[in-house]
């Protein structure tokens, strides 16, 4: 069969390609500890759950819904922003989707002409760069250096520009580093993006799993004219553990919005109707369970991070944010032979049974990710078996 040249270029997502390899490994018998994917791994809190429920048993899930969805989830996502953004917003600023990464699809295929370059802070959480390529776009890397907590600034992005730059990600709390850009920060980054006439994409989707004191700043919230300039994109996969249900949002600009339907409405229609259903719950009841999930999470990367750190060759600063370890290996490579990430990681799978991600997906050949949403237990025992890894 002759495959589009489109889909041959396209990469693998590498996070649910490492997550599919190792649950292959686990059905072939194979003991396989896997901190591979950015899923909490809570059951989705038992309120929201009877909330699906209810709407199906009273037949309200049974039919299409409006593309930009549930009338009633606008309104909670209207009412979320005044509590979480501080701000106003109105329905029509709101599109509801499959989930936030065909939030981002949808932008993309909304903004994007043949050529228009995207400038992509790294490391990079994996979709964005396809995607893009997906709508005829060009990205454009930006290192966040090590150093620099990973994060990028104006006089690096101002560099990296174009006249052909339309759309700049932000993606703070980060996937995969953890880390978050500050208030000054982002106001900079904003200003400078208004003053150019960018696009900003703030990917918000990890804006509450924030710990140890550390707070997250939207960028859409610092002043009216980065606002107008600013997509966001948000949802309930990780706050609220329903990475199943795929239900994200955008909130931006009516023309942009309407736009973004379009796509929608011809893709998928809308997202499914008791998941929509779901997320009104999570939206507005009570958030005591998300906290106590947050706080979890908030102790397994206090016990995590010190353990992670005492791994000969793992070289990690501390995330403040989302639920991801990011070590530098470059130092472990060397011990054990190895040039390449990839094969490294590979090497750690096959030797000890720990899937983790390779950085190489995140446009950071000299680390590894791993996800810290699971169990205390399986996260000492994970870090056990890199000790082993590294002596043997
Ligand atoms: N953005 C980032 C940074 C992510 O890590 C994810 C996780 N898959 C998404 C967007 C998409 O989330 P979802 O489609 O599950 O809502
Ligand atoms: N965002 C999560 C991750 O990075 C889920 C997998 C995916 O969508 O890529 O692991």
């Amino acid at each position: 069969m002759k495959l589009s040249n489109r889909v041959l270029q396209m990469e693998e997502s590498v996070t649910l390609a490492a997550n599919a390899r190792a649950k292959e490994l686990m059905a072939q018998g194979k003991d396989i500890l896997s901190l591979t994917l950015g899923e909490p791994d809570f059951p989705t809190p038992e309120n929201i759950r009877q909330a699906a429920i209810e709407a199906i048993r009273d037949g309200k899930a049974s039919f299409y819904t409006v593309t930009s969805g549930l009338p009633e989830l606008k309104a909670a996502i209207v009412n979320y922003f005044a509590n979480y953004y501080g701000y106003g917003i109105e329905s029509n600023q709101v599109l509801v989707a499959t989930g936030a990464k065909f939030c981002l699809y949808s932008f993309f295929m909304s903004v994007i002409d043949p050529g228009d370059e995207v400038l992509i802070p790294t490391p990079y959480w994996v979709s964005y760069a396809d995607q893009i390529k997906m709508a005829e776009g060009r990205p454009v890397f930006v290192e966040g250096k090590e150093e620099n907590q990973f994060k990028v600034t104006v006089d690096q992005l101002e560099a990296a520009r174009t006249a052909k730059t339309k759309v700049l990600v932000l993606n703070t709390p980060s996937n995969p580093t953890g880390m978050i850009y500050t208030a000054e920060e982002l106001l900079a980054i904003g200003n400078w993006a208004v003053a150019q006439d960018i696009l900003i994409l703030a990917d918000d989707i990890y804006g509450r799993l924030v710990y140890n004191g550390h707070e997250f700043t939207p960028i859409s919230s610092l002043s009216e004219a980065i606002r107008k300039q600013t997509l966001v994109i948000n949802g309930v996969s990780k706050t609220y553990s329903m990475t199943g249900w795929r239900i994200g949002y955008a909130v931006g600009e009516p023309e942009l919005i309407q736009a973004m339907s379009k796509v929608a409405g011809q893709t998928t229609s809308n997202p499914t109707t008791a998941a929509q259903y779901a997320a009104i719950e999570a939206l507005t009841g009570s958030q005591e369970p998300f906290e106590t999930m947050r706080q979890a999470f908030e102790e397994r990367l206090n016990t995590i991070y010190p353990l992670l750190a005492e791994v000969p060759g793992f070289e990690v600063v501390k995330p403040q944010g989302a639920f991801y370890l990011f070590p530098n290996v470059e130092k472990a490579m060397a011990i054990k032979g190895y040039t390449d990430v990839t094969a490294f990681t590979q090497a750690i799978l096959e030797e000890v049974g720990l899937a983790l991600v390779t950085g190489a997906g995140f446009g950071a050949p000299k680390n590894v990710r791993l996800s810290y949403a699971t169990d205390m237990a399986s996260l000492k025992e994970a870090i056990k078996r890199l000790q082993k890894f590294m002596k043997d």
